[in-house]
């Protein structure tokens, strides 16, 4: 199985936006693009709203088969480890295996001393095309990566292996995930990781690594430009590089898991991967649900009243909402509007407030945020969120179709 060039990866919560999710992409490939849609939805998202991966593919195959979708398109199990695999082996066919929480535990000390002994030929100065400066590698610095990343890239090799024996057809798409860890990995780590892979025999397609810079859940990235450009440029000769020297597959290519909407990285991206001639994968899940939320304030009526309803039960239930996504969130408490505010607004201030246009004075980046993570809300009202989306599915459609194509699809392909 193989991914096509260029994918973009989607998520639902509540899994009635796969049709306008589609339409956005099919916009893109009826201009020419070969684009393919990668339904993801991770084990913490189905628990807090309480669904299984049978409900996104349903949802996959059926936006498919309604749009008679010619392109491609799966279904990822995001970020799954051994522990929760198997609630996606048989509904998945792209798997993103995360081993962030092995960098750093070191292997056993065979293991070590085979592979710094196996790659000794890269200590020195080692130059790698499209990279200005020679990379300086010596004995320590392999010993360091081994001892930091050999045990993770063990066990991506034993999830998956794990797949292969126990899904049925054994094809699916392989994605190794660094991404959910503090530090970035430098250009030399990447180098060493691929080996590492290469060795575990992992015919992975696609590589998610950390990048620096803040990556916050549904705003815009916070950090250097120009270092995320250099960063990601180096990262893709790196790939260029480990697919002809370690035998790698001729299609791997970088993941961008970007928390949704880092839209002022994908001029350098769009660039990059021209210049390159480099495939890409960027994984922009979580704002389909506030494109929702967008649609239901926009109409007005019972719409703006559970928009409202949903805002002030997160304000009320902040550290319980906020608390998993810790790490990923920077919300000034003190300037979010009270639920008394809000409750004055009209649907156009709500609006604007919320959604991501950055050139308007009134969005605002806390409750941006806040609602992000509110979802867990919107569960819970179960159907009464549920219907009325489907009350005003046009205007909530139209918000979703507009977001994914006119703010990522368009910059970042056409
Ligand atoms: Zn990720």
């Amino acid at each position: 199985m193989k991914l096509a060039r260029y994918s973009i990866g989607t998520g639902d919560r509540f899994g009635l936006q796969g049709n306008s999710q589609l339409a956005a992409v099919k916009k893109a490939y009826n201009k020419g693009v070969d684009l393919a849609i990668v339904w993801n939805k991770s084990h913490r998202e189905h628990t807090i709203v309480g669904t299984t991966q049978e409900s996104v593919r349903q949802e996959a195959d059926q936006a498919a088969a309604a749009a008679s979708w010619t392109g491609q398109y799966f279904v990822d199990a995001d970020h799954i480890g051994l522990g929760n695999v198997d609630l996606f082996l048989d509904n998945s066919d792209f798997f993103t295996i995360d081993v962030a929480d092995f960098i750093g535990k070191k292997t056993d000390s065979k293991r070590l001393h085979d592979f710094v002994s196996a790659h000794q030929n890269f200590i020195g100065e080692y130059t790698i095309p499209g990279i200005a400066s020679p990379l300086k590698i010596n004995r320590e610095l392999l010993q360091e990566i081994a001892e930091k990343y050999l045990f993770a890239v063990q066990k991506a090799g034993e999830i998956y292996r794990y797949i292969k024996k126990n899904k049925n057809n054994g094809d699916f798409i392989t994605e190794v995930s660094m991404d959910e860890t503090a530090e970035p990995q430098t250009p030399v780590e990447m180098l060493f990781i691929l080996a590492a892979i290469a060795d575990e025999k992992i015919p992975v397609q696609t590589i998610a690594p950390k990048f620096s810079g803040r990556f916050n859940k549904g705003v815009d990235y916070i950090g250097d430009l120009a270092q995320f450009r250099q960063e990601f440029e180096e990262d893709l000769c790196i790939i260029t590089y480990g697919i002809k020297t370690f035998g790698l597959p001729a299609d791997l290519k970088l993941s961008v898991h970007s928390g949704s909407d880092k839209f002022s990285i994908y001029g350098p991206i769009r660039e990059l991967i021209a210049k390159h001639n480099a495939g890409i994968h960027v994984k922009t899940a979580g704002t389909t649900w506030l494109e929702e939320l967008i649609g239901l304030a926009e109409a007005g009526g019972t719409g703006l009243e559970i928009a409202k309803q949903i805002y002030s039960s997160s304000y009320s239930r902040f550290d319980e909402l906020c608390s998993p996504y810790a790490s990923v969130i920077d919300i000034d408490r003190e300037a979010l509007p009270t639920p008394a505010d809000l409750q004055t607004w009209t649907s156009d201030q709500f609006v604007k407030a919320l959604r991501h246009d950055q050139s308007c004075p009134d969005y605002d980046i806390n409750l941006r945020q806040l609602l992000h993570v509110g979802y867990k809300v919107a569960a819970e009202l179960g159907d009464t969120y549920l219907n009325v989306l489907r009350q005003n599915e046009a205007v909530v459609s139209k918000n979703v179709i507009e977001n994914l194509y006119d703010r990522h699809i368009k910059p970042l392909f056409l």
